[in-house]
């Protein structure tokens, strides 16, 4: 198998898209996470160089000057987040599939990036409202920060129709199986 290949995971916050991702990791070993820049604060028990590389403001800044990032997108006001162009050559050079989990802007730049090497997934929410209600339940956003990422997602639910397969999730293992199988199409052709 020609281990270049991407799979690109996009949805509004609270979708479940890295509940879906964590699940997928454990049943393939071929893909490893491209671990984002960001210049928000670590969550409780995120690591440093696992979950994200956490920069301050500055050096988030000083990246993006020297053309470090692949992408990268202000995805609410004053919270950066990016792609570094190191990860694909890091994962690659592992012999390894790419795993993004980036904001819906960064997936379609991505999706343009890559073409058809990529396969460009949608996590949809089985509602606006479920949306919302997983969103307060996960406990780990302020209320301000909650707000912030609902404004977001009307817009972002619309973008769906760009990416190559929606997977909606509502019963969890369902929506695993189901990617599960996509996955399973995209890495058996070429
Ligand atoms: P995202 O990465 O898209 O922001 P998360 O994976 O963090 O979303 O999921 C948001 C919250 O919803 C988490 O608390 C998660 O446990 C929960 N969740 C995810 N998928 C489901 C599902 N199918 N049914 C019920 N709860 C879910
Ligand atoms: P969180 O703060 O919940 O970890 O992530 C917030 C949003 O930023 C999510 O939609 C997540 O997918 C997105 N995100 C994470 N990493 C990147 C990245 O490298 N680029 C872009 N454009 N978005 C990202």
């Amino acid at each position: 198998m020609d281990n270049r290949k991407a799979i690109l995971f996009s949805a509004p916050s609270g979708s479940g898209k890295t509940t879906i991702i964590r699940e997928i990791l454990k049943r393939f070993d071929c893909f490893e996470f491209s671990i984002s820049a960001t210049s928000r604060q670590p969550r409780e028990g995120e690591r440093d160089g696992v979950d994200y590389y956490f920069l301050s403001p500055e050096e988030f800044a000083h990246r993006v000057a020297e053309g470090r990032f692949l992408e990268w997108e202000e995805v609410y006001a004053g919270v950066y987040y990016g792609t570094l162009k190191s990860e694909i050559d890091r994962i690659w050079d592992n012999g390894h599939v790419i795993i993004f989990d980036v904001d819906v802007n960064g997936g379609m730049n991505i999706k343009k990036y890559f073409g058809p090497d990529a396969l460009a997934l949608f996590v949809m929410p089985p509602s606006v409202e479920v949306l919302e209600r997983r969103l307060r339940s996960r406990g780990t956003e302020s209320e301000e920060a909650i707000t912030k990422r609902l404004a977001r997602s009307a817009a972002e639910l619309e973008k769906a129709p760009q990416f190559d397969v929606t997977i909606v999730n509502d019963v969890l293992e369902e929506a695993v199986d189901r990617t599960q199988q996509v996955i399973n199409n995209y890495l058996s052709v070429g």
